[in-house]
């Protein structure tokens, strides 16, 4: 099939592209496809579909204008710094510019063995790239900024994990796979180009209005700071733990990237961990914003050379910018959770960000005593606003507390109409997750396409999906997730 795929961003920074290839699959077959997605590209999904169009999704037909590269990134992991990681198991195939204009990569994860595999076997288990793609397309429904699966296809080999697991390729689309790693690992290089070119490729990338500007790359670092606290402020108020925000898992497009131990919450708990491997709780859902802080002030000290030539001048500057983090955090978390309680922001008469903190953890505090599933509280609290109040009486514990609070908050006015417009009846939950993985590693794709069907409509309550609005039934005790998987 014809895809016409740029590689500038290989052209640009060629020490971070190593042209590399997938490795082969021997019997790839189409196990899902997003034809929204695939639409947008400019892509025909009857096209992808066929043996073809599943070639070049897996990596074994590659477009003639394409240069397929292994990009190299270092990252600080739990803290560490490593030098050298880079796509161990990942290609990107090139870019690819969308009939409206816009600039995608179109990426492989679990294509094989790279120069940066180190131990690695380059390969993927066709579970965690069908729980990339289900967890990224409910947050894509959601509105939080993130990248995207355009399909995964099972390459018809064995991967050895703790048992032996049929082998999958996941075709990932982003804005861009910079990440604050890109930088760190262009900041190590001899050559004090490199950074410079890295960052002009960036902004030309995401912010091309700040090319020839006074300060091209201050501005840069400002906008992924702020890209970055209105992400994680979404991830919160969501209840979405990350799972491990390294800082080769930061995007410089504010995207969320990187779904293998990722988890949401039912109960909201500020402490909540999933991941096998955060003994420490480092990357706890309430640690999300001091972590993409820290992850930032890392940032920043790759970019020091470009802030300025003299290292005090720079890091004032950098420390300044950083500085407008806790802000821009804190504005997007409360603007969020006003519209979460239907409410309107100050300059219309509704709470500042103080009272909506305030009222906030008064509404968490409720909902505590029963560890309320923390989702579908927000609809039974729209639900309440319309005087049928029975769902949200049935969950809460403390009554008394319940009721003191309800009546602060509608002394506010709440609308619950527009709560309904985005509190989700459906988020990519946890169980649910767990459940259509083990029916496709059997070759039941039916649960999958059930669980996409209630994530494409998140807010519009649909009868027979009862199911997928509730939390799992045995509790979240014990639930763990992993990385490279
Ligand atoms: P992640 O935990 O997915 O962010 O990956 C961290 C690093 O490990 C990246 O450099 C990955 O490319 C690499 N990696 C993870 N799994 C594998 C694998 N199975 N084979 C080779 N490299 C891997
Ligand atoms: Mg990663």
């Amino acid at each position: 099939m014809h895809l016409t795929l740029d590689h500038d961003f290989a052209t640009a920074v060629p020490e971070l592209a190593l042209p590399w290839r997938a490795a082969e699959a021997p019997d790839p077959r189409l196990v899902v496809l997003d034809d929204d997605l695939a639409r947008d590209l400019g892509l025909d999904p009857e096209e992808l579909r066929s043996p073809d169009g599943v070639r070049l999704l897996v990596g074994a037909a590659v477009p003639e204008s394409a240069h397929p590269v292994a990009q190299g990134y270092a990252g600080h992991q739990f803290g560490g710094f490593s030098p050298r990681l880079g796509d161990g198991r990942a290609l990107l195939l090139g870019e690819l510019t969308t009939p409206a204009g816009e600039v995608r990569d179109l990426h492989l994860k679990g294509s094989g063995r790279t120069p940066f595999a180190r131990g690695g076997d380059g390969l993927a288990a066709l579970g965690p790239m069908l729980r990339e793609h289900l967890v990224s397309a409910g947050m894509h429904a959601l509105g939080v900024p993130t990248t995207r699966s355009l399909a995964v296809v099972a390459t018809g080999r064995h991967v050895q994990r703790d048992a032996v697991e049929p082998g999958a390729v996941l075709a990932r689309v982003a804005a861009s796979h910079l990440r604050v790693g890109s930088f760190q690992y262009a900041r190590t290089s001899d050559d004090p180009t490199l950074l410079r070119r890295l960052a002009d490729h960036a902004i030309a990338r995401h912010h091309p209005h700040l090319a020839g500007t006074d300060e091209p790359y201050a501005g840069l670092y400002g906008a992924v700071v702020a890209a970055q606290a209105r992400l994680v402020a979404q991830w919160v108020l969501l209840g979405f733990v990350h799972g491990v925000m390294n800082t080769d898992n930061m995007t410089i497009s504010g995207e969320t990237i990187d779904y293998g131990p990722c988890a949401f919450v039912d109960a909201y708990d500020p402490g909540a961990v999933f991941s096998s491997i955060d003994t420490g709780g480092r990357y706890a859902l309430g640690n999300q914003p001091a972590v993409a802080q820290w992850n930032l002030a890392r940032f920043a000290e790759a970019l020091l050379p470009l802030l300025d030539d003299d290292q005090d001048v720079a890091i004032a500057r950098a420390t300044e910018l950083l500085g407008t983090f806790p802000g821009e955090y804190v504005a997007a978390w409360a603007s969020g959770m006003r519209a979460k309680l239907g409410l309107v922001g100050p300059e219309e008469g509704g709470p500042t960000d103080e009272e909506t903190l305030e009222l906030a953890e008064g509404w968490q505090g409720v909902l505590a005593s029963g560890r309320v599933d923390w989702t579908s509280s927000f609809r039974a609290l729209a639900d309440a606003a319309r005087g049928n109040p029975e769902r949200l009486r049935g969950m809460v514990l403390d009554l008394p507390e319940l009721d003191a609070w309800l009546e602060r908050w509608r002394a506010l006015g709440p609308d619950p109409a527009a709560m309904d417009r985005v509190n989700p009846v459906y988020i990519p939950r946890n169980h649910l997750v767990e459940e259509a993985l083990a029916a496709a590693r059997e070759g039941d794709l039916e649960p999958t396409a059930r669980l996409l069907e209630a994530l494409a409509a998140p807010y519009e309550e649909r009868p027979g999906l009862e199911r997928h609005a509730a939390p799992s039934p045995d509790g979240l005790e014990g639930y763990r997730t992993f990385c490279g998987t």
